[in-house]
């Protein structure tokens, strides 16, 4: 009995060391399952704000890429429309006739273009000496009309000049003090000569933008391309009408015109006169002082007709040192006094070439009316050319009126 308790008492200690280490393993295990679990749980809300994060963030890069397509879509569309209304502009500047159309196409045209609140297009004078304002739209400009070409930044440096707060930038001589605008001026580049300058402003403190500045540069090369053909055409068509020494009417033009005054004057039966003038003894004058000297002479004598001219007048050279004025509504008291008017101008004219005084210049004069010396320009022409021929038989340096045709005569011419 002793025996069996013993070794009952010994399973016993055996059966509580094996409760007990199983108690620890269960108490580890558990730890170890407690540990997991909460690393599972750890990593899992890790994974889920990992996950939550790209997503998120992913969600703000497309939302933002959303929002540049739509911007880049919105200035593409603005794009297209600028350049369409370009072209548009350009192919209406091919059509212009003159300089005025074309300055009205550019104006308008640029007020749709850009938005700036004032706007105006400055171009150099024939002297080049100053530039001036040819058109203008938006709101009154705080600039001159007219410059001088040094008081400009832009053609100073041949380059774009902004003006506003962000840039620092020198205000131009051109705008009125107090500064209170910001401005752009862009200068007008046609195969390297600088025709003139595009000048925008705006008010309140409103920036000119880089969006707006590109615009305005595209816009200037096609003004600058458009004024450059359109003075091209302009040169040739003063080619085809103009004399080449003078500046006055060749006498092809001349012969259209009496066609076209002549038939006016009849069908409203108003007068019409036309003086034939001939330069005395130009052939002396020519071997006295040289070729050269009497082609200076025909240049002042053509730009004394043109600061004589009325508007409506037409002045040309018939050839030679003959010139032929049309006078249209003008009765024959008018057409002499002005033909007299022009032979004292003439004479008290005091030429010098080279430093040589060219001495007296007298100038004779035909005159021929119209219904009075013939109803065509053909007559007119001849009535005033014997006319002419009496004044120098007569003396020179005088004005001779056409004698009325027999109508014997008329029948026969
Ligand atoms: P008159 O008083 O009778 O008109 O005599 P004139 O010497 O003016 O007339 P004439 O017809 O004998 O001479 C005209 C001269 O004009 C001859 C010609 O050499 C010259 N002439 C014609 N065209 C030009 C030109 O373009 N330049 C120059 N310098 N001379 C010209
Ligand atoms: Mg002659
Ligand atoms: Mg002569």
């Amino acid at each position: 009995i002793e025996q069996c308790r013993s070794i009952l008492e010994d399973m016993r200690r055996d059966e509580s060391v094996l409760l007990d280490t199983r108690r620890k393993d269960l108490d580890q295990h558990l730890n170890d399952l407690g540990i997991l679990l909460a690393g599972s749980i750890t990593t899992f809300m890790f994974l889920l704000a990992y996950s939550f994060l790209t997503l998120y963030r992913e969600v703000i890069q497309r939302r933002q890429i959303e929002q540049g397509l739509l911007t880049s879509q919105a200035s593409y569309e603005i794009t297209v429309k600028n350049l369409s209304l370009i072209g548009e502009m350009t192919s209406l500047l091919q059509a212009c006739s003159d300089s005025d159309e074309s300055l009205r196409v550019i104006s308008q045209f640029a007020s749709r273009l850009l938005n700036t609140d004032s706007g105006t297009l400055y171009l150099f004078k024939e002297s080049r000496n100053q530039i001036e304002s040819k058109t203008h739209w938006g709101e009154l400009a705080r600039s001159e009309p007219v410059f001088q070409p040094d008081d400009c930044w832009a053609l100073r440096r041949g380059e774009a000049h902004v003006l506003d707060n962000s840039h620092g930038s020198l205000a131009c001589k051109h705008l009125h003090q107090p500064i209170e605008v910001s401005s752009l001026c862009m200068p007008i580049v046609a195969q390297g000569n600088v025709l003139g300058i595009l000048h925008l402003e705006n008010f309140g403190g409103r920036i000119i933008d880089g969006s707006e500045i590109d615009l305005t540069h595209n816009l200037a090369g096609q003004i600058a391309l458009a004024l450059a053909s359109a003075n091209l055409r302009d040169s040739l068509r003063s080619l085809s009408v103009r004399d080449p020494l003078t500046g006055l009417f060749n006498r092809r033009y001349m012969e259209e015109s009496l066609k076209r005054e002549v038939a006016t004057a009849q069908r409203k039966n108003r007068p019409l006169g036309l003086a034939m003038l001939d330069i005395d003894h130009f052939k002396y004058f020519n071997d006295t002082f040289g070729h050269e000297a009497g082609d200076f002479l025909l240049r002042e004598v053509g730009a004394l007709f043109i600061s004589k001219l009325r508007q409506g007048d037409v002045a040309c050279r018939f050839g030679g040192e003959e010139f032929v004025m049309i006078y249209p509504e003008a009765s024959p008291e008018v057409v002499v006094s002005r033909a007299n008017q022009l032979r004292e101008s003439i004479y008290a004219m005091q030429l010098q070439h080279f430093g040589h005084s060219l001495g007296q210049v007298t100038a004779s004069f035909g005159l021929a009316f119209c219904p009075e010396h013939g109803d065509s320009g053909e007559q007119l022409l001849r009535a005033a050319d014997i006319a002419l021929y009496r004044a120098k038989e007569n003396g020179r340096n005088r004005v001779e009126i056409a004698i009325k045709p027999t109508p014997e005569k008329l029948a026969t011419t």
